[in-house]
């Protein structure tokens, strides 16, 4: 299994957060990430939210910069 990763900077935020979190398997993934959204964005952990998650979960590791947006 290879390694997965959440990146906040594809997710403007009014904090322009530069966070990303990756893990090994998707369950820690997506409790370390949920765990930051709620604690830093304010977000609630619920079912819904950790679906929306899943969606956003990457494979690889984070790239040094961010990616550019597409516009
Ligand atoms: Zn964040």
């Amino acid at each position: 299994m290879g390694r997965k990763f959440i990146d906040c900077r594809d997710y403007p935020s009014e904090m322009n957060c530069s966070i990303a979190i990756s893990a090994d398997n998707e369950k820690e993934l997506i409790d370390a990430a949920v765990q930051h959204a709620v604690a830093v964005h304010g977000h609630k952990d619920t079912p819904e939210f950790r679906a929306s998650l899943k969606q956003a979960v990457k494979d690889g590791t984070p790239p040094v910069k961010a990616q550019p947006r597409a516009a």
